[in-house]
């Protein structure tokens, strides 16, 4: 196993290359090289754009880690990263609200289905359990997510699906929001690393 140095740890961080748990383990190195090196590289210490949150966000969703639903006909994946500073040092105990639209794009505004929030573990780390949103009018597929450090301003955004075809024409749309893809068997895996206006 290759032995993970400061230096090369920080090389990926910057890469945004770190996959789920790829911070400084080595077992996660192998995991970590499925993801393609990402055009956005030298903007590590840009902080995550902001987008609106649209009409449909909901305070006080569940604290949760799974949001798939029993029988859902839509497909499962998982969405996982980090969220670090602009100096790329992992956040600890960050929230991470996600929500979305459901497997038909409707989103589910007198429940919680498909909305949840958790907290970055020590190394910064947050995974999600879901399924892929469907894709509603006038809009391409799309993550809503919230993230704030402890203490600190809430960071909006959304996330998008890379080789979505409604990409184009979305407005909303922004590159730099774009989500990794991992090619691996099985559900697909996304990954996301959040860069909030911290030192
Ligand atoms: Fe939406």
């Amino acid at each position: 196993m290759p032995d993970f140095t400061e230096q090369t740890r920080r090389k990926f961080l910057l890469c945004g290359a770190s996959a789920a748990g790829g911070l400084a383990a080595a077992s996660d190195f192998s995991f970590a090289q499925q993801f393609s090196p990402t055009p956005e590289c030298k903007d590590g210490h840009e902080p995550t754009q902001r987008q609106s949150d649209g009409p449909f966000y909901k305070p006080r969703s569940p604290q949760r880690a799974d949001l798939r639903e029993p029988g859902s006909a839509g497909r499962a994946m998982e969405l996982s990263g980090l969220v670090l500073t602009r100096s790329c040092k992992p956040i600890a105990g960050a929230l991470v609200d996600l929500w979305h639209a459901d497997e038909k794009g409707d989103y589910d505004n007198s429940g919680f289905r498909y909305r949840g929030h958790q907290f970055t573990d020590t190394q910064g780390r947050y995974t999600f359990r879901t399924i892929m949103p469907a894709v509603y009018t006038g809009r391409t597929r799309h993550f809503h997510v919230k993230v704030q450090a402890p203490n600190q301003p809430v960071l909006t955004t959304q996330l998008y699906f890379p080789d979505e075809p409604q990409n184009r024409r979305d407005g909303m749309f922004r590159r730099e929001l774009l989500m990794r893809m991992a090619k691996r068997e099985g559900d697909p895996a996304a990954h996301f690393d959040f860069v909030l206006d911290l030192a």
